[in-house]
């Protein structure tokens, strides 16, 4: 089955914590986290439109400056999402180097930084390479509901979680997803081309049925040319079904309060991406760490009805063990 976006994890389970998100047709990607990104080649962070942290804890930032690194000069744009305080880390991050000369770089470099408070209120700047990365505030914004980022096909939302510090976990949502069925192309007497991504863009955009497609395509018997309604089509030839949802959800305590949170975010998610960072047999270690153990992390999967559960995070004291995490994250997300 097509689908929109391909997320995979940057590293290992042992690894800093990071989830690449590719969207195959649009040669950009989405990151979630910035800590070691080392396994992440150049051509791969090119492709990075935004990037959402979600706290500022070194394993979870401490590659903006091998990102910055490798786009510097050769990008012209990357959007930052964080939590409270996160553009002036930003900006302290950007400070920390000199750059006398990088006003004259030809690709002009720009990073818009958007933080949230634990109010939910938004604020942002910018930082170009052509002002030497002075901030420039573009003043506050309200996130609508929780949602943080949204575009035609897809939406990021995002809710804190109490990491003893507040951290964002998030939800990333493709609104719709639309299946051509090529038999019933074929009985209605039609053939493929690109009109196809025309009746696509116009359902996934809400586009009024009355819209016409001009149909083009060719087969044995040559050119065919033809129109028809996004209303006449749609039941014709396409099935839409809802949009996949992938959670993102690292570095918190196993608190009610924080299931709660978890719940209104993801309920019913089809693939879970969570911090599995100790056994239960380490709970009292990882309740004072603010993180949870394999047993929590599936606890949390099998309440909100995750589909899939992905663990990772796992503390480098389990080098070599992995099997016993994933075990345990599976038994509790299994109920069994
Ligand atoms: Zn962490
Ligand atoms: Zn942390």
């Amino acid at each position: 089955m097509h689908t929109l976006f391909e997320p995979r994890l940057v590293n290992d389970a042992f690894g800093d914590p990071g989830l690449y998100v590719d969207f195959r047709d649009e040669r950009r990607a989405l990151l979630f986290d910035l800590g070691d990104i080392a396994a992440l080649a150049p051509r791969n962070l090119m492709r990075l439109s935004h990037v959402f942290v979600t706290h500022t804890h070194m394993d979870h930032f401490s590659g903006f400056d091998h990102l910055l690194r490798v786009v510097l000069g050769r990008k012209d744009a990357v959007v930052l999402f964080g939590g409270p305080d996160f553009v002036a880390q930003v900006e302290h991050k950007l400070r920390a180097y000199t750059w006398n000369v990088v006003h004259r770089y030809e690709v002009d470099l720009v990073i818009e930084a958007n933080e949230i408070d634990a109010r939910g209120r938004g604020q942002r700047a910018r930082f170009s390479s052509r002002a030497r990365f002075a901030r420039e505030p573009l003043g506050p914004f309200e996130p609508t509901e929780d949602v943080l980022y949204e575009e035609t096909t897809f939406r990021v939302r995002g809710r804190f979680v109490d990491h003893d510090i507040p951290c964002l976990a998030f939800a990333l949502e493709e609104k719709a997803h639309v299946n051509v069925d090529k038999d019933r192309l074929v009985r209605a007497g039609f053939g493929t081309g690109a009109w196809l991504r025309d009746l696509k863009h116009a359902v996934l955009t809400s586009a009024p049925g009355a819209t016409p497609i001009a149909m083009r395509w060719q087969d044995r018997n040559g050119d065919h040319a033809t129109t028809q309604t996004v209303d006449e089509l749609r039941p014709l030839i396409l099935d839409v079904v809802p949009g996949r949802r992938i959670g993102y959800v690292t570095d918190l305590r196993y608190t009610e309060q924080n299931v709660d949170t978890l719940t209104q975010l993801l309920t019913g998610v089809d693939v879970l991406y969570i911090e599995s960072v100790f056994l239960e047999v380490d709970a009292a270690h990882g309740a004072r760490k603010n993180h949870l153990t394999a047993h929590q992390a599936g606890t949390i999967a099998r309440r909100i009805g995750a589909k899939a559960v992905v663990p990772f995070h796992f503390s480098p004291r389990y080098e070599g063990r992995p099997a016993e995490l994933l075990a345990e994250v599976r038994a509790a997300w299994s109920g069994s």
